[in-house]
């Protein structure tokens, strides 16, 4: 395993904008998203590696013409208005007659099938409060998750409980960030999955009264 100072780590209390990415780390796991994103702390496993290959080959800044839409690649992304910071894989645009954009859908690239948190829906929904800000567009229907596994596209509604849930994560993510501590250790199905289980030790948390007894006072035999 590798551990690394993130390069979004912050240092301090709150932070300025919060990376997009730090939404999805938050709704997958409070804890991760602030060990990550407040302490700096970053462990690569085998699903942080395939994460990255995945995004390789959108991570280079470009464009292209596909299907009639222009596929803008690896995208600066922010907003004021909410206080984020990213990038999009890929924004899908069309342009008006004098070349102002007036369509615009993010595309996110993931390694594996759908995850059950809504974490990647709402990583993609942000994109798109971003992109309607930015480039002064009405709302944005429906953006993308890219399945690399399956090369099969997920079509995300951007409908009201999704961006609701969108911004109570930003202001949940903001709260969370700018506490001294990190949430305490839980043990749950995410953790199976979670590069940082060596550090993070959720089983030690599970389990006090059993770790507990351990210093108690018995007899010898
Ligand atoms: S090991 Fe579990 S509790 Fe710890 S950061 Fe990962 S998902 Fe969260």
């Amino acid at each position: 395993m590798d551990s690394a100072v993130h390069p979004s780590a912050k240092t301090g209390s709150e932070p300025e904008r919060i990376p997009l990415s730090a939404l999805n780390q938050h709704l997958y796991c409070a804890r991760r998203a602030y060990l990550i994103h407040a302490e700096g702390v970053f462990v690569a496993n085998e699903h942080t590696v395939l994460g990255d290959l995945a995004h390789a080959a959108v991570d280079t800044p470009g464009y292209e013409h596909r299907s009639g839409w222009e596929l803008l690649r690896a995208l600066p992304l922010f907003s004021d208005v909410l206080g984020l910071s990213g990038k999009a894989d890929i924004v899908e645009v069309r342009r008006d007659a004098s070349n102002r954009i007036s369509e615009a859908r993010p595309v996110e690239t993931k390694k594996g099938p759908a995850r059950r948190w809504g974490n990647d829906q709402v990583q993609l929904c942000a994109q798109a409060l971003c992109l309607e800000e930015m480039l002064g567009l009405p709302k944005i229907g429906s953006g993308f998750i890219y399945h690399v596994a399956s090369a099969k596209r997920t079509e995300i509604a951007f409908d009201t409980p999704l961006r609701n849930l969108t911004i109570s994560t930003v202001h949940a993510v903001r709260v969370s960030l700018g506490r001294p501590a990190a949430p305490v250790a839980e043990l749950k199905p995410q953790c199976d999955g979670c590069s940082l289980r060596g550090v993070c030790l959720p089983e030690a948390a599970a389990k006090p009264a059993n770790l507990n007894r351990l210093f108690e006072p018995r007899e010898y035999v």
